[in-house]
């Protein structure tokens, strides 16, 4: 596989069990369009064509993608749950084009051996409705039955995932002894309170990261002065607030990183020099700040920052 379409797939995972309306964040506005490259992906691509249930790239022997419909005169039920709401299923019994006049049906059937003998994933589209797609993440076909259908268990590149977080956290851990906030938990408390309305506000702004190139869907709208020590004001005004991306928005969050009050980055001495290195954080990194936000950082300096 090359990076483009691993990228694909690691945006499949990323993006699980979200609600896709309309086409134009799976494959573009229009049929010429693609989406613009992101931070999984390096170049121009789309998730699906969109056209039929297989979707294999052009010169690819492989299937990249797979729309299950679930209509009951066409292909009739797909997917055995484990959660539905959870966008979690057991097994899906992905079937190929069925009409003999299909002349794409060989080519979908060799590409879907292809993966399975090669064990490559799939990226998995689930249409509710016309229009409504939910991204049910990553599969991968493990079995061929007698009557054609592939079956697709799920996948996850997650476990690797999940370890470099931990290693990374616990390197913050060991040097974080006094504070032990459980960042997981604040977040969720965040989004019940108004949390998307303070990040709506802040994407008005600006739909970047304030200190790198990572786009919506992938940014966190951070407090300043943290949450969980402001008033109700405090919590909904915008001059309390960041655009981060989740490695940037940690480092802010847990004090590692600050500001002065002409948006000129201040890292912390106690920030592990491995980290400032793959954060790709400079010492000249700056951000735009106005005179409300800088109360609120004022704030952060004080007694967020790790003097
Ligand atoms: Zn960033």
């Amino acid at each position: 596989m090359d990076n483009v379409h691993k990228g694909i797939l690691k945006k499949f995972e990323y993006l699980k069990g979200q609600l896709i309306i309309g086409k134009k964040e799976i494959k573009g506005e229009n049929s010429t369009d693609r989406l613009p490259p992101d931070s999984f992906v390096p170049e121009k691509h789309i998730l699906h064509d969109l056209i039929r249930g297989f979707y294999k790239p052009a010169g690819k022997p492989y299937l990249l993608s797979y729309q299950a419909t679930e209509s009951e005169n066409n292909y009739g039920k797909q997917i055995i749950w484990k959660n539905e709401n959870n966008a979690e299923f057991i097994r899906i019994e992905m079937a190929p084009p069925n009409s003999p006049k299909d002349n794409r049906k060989k080519s979908d059937i060799d590409a879907a051996r292809y993966n399975l003998i090669n064990k490559i994933p799939i990226g998995i589209l689930r249409k509710v409705k016309k229009g409504h797609n939910i991204i049910l993440g990553l599969g991968r076909i493990t079995s061929e039955r007698e009557d054609g259908i592939f079956i697709i268990e799920p996948f996850s590149y997650n476990e690797l995932k999940k370890e470099n977080l931990k290693r990374f956290e616990e390197i913050l851990e060991e040097l974080d002894e006094v504070e032990a906030i459980n960042t997981s938990v604040l977040r969720e408390v965040f989004q019940r309170q108004g949390q998307q309305q303070f990040k709506r506000t802040l994407l008005e702004r600006s739909n970047k990261c304030a200190l790198c190139e990572i786009e919506e869907p992938f940014l966190i709208a951070s407090h300043i002065k943290p949450w969980n020590k402001c008033t109700d004001e405090e919590r909904l005004n915008s001059n309390n607030g960041l655009l981060l991306c989740p490695n940037h928005d940690i480092l802010f969050d847990r004090g590692y990183i600050t500001f002065n009050e002409h948006g000129l980055i201040k890292i912390s001495p106690k920030m592990p020099e491995i980290i400032k290195h793959q954060m790709g954080l400079k010492e000249s990194a700056t951000i735009s700040i106005n005179l409300k936000m800088n109360e609120y950082m004022k704030w952060h300096r004080l007694y967020q920052f790790k003097k």
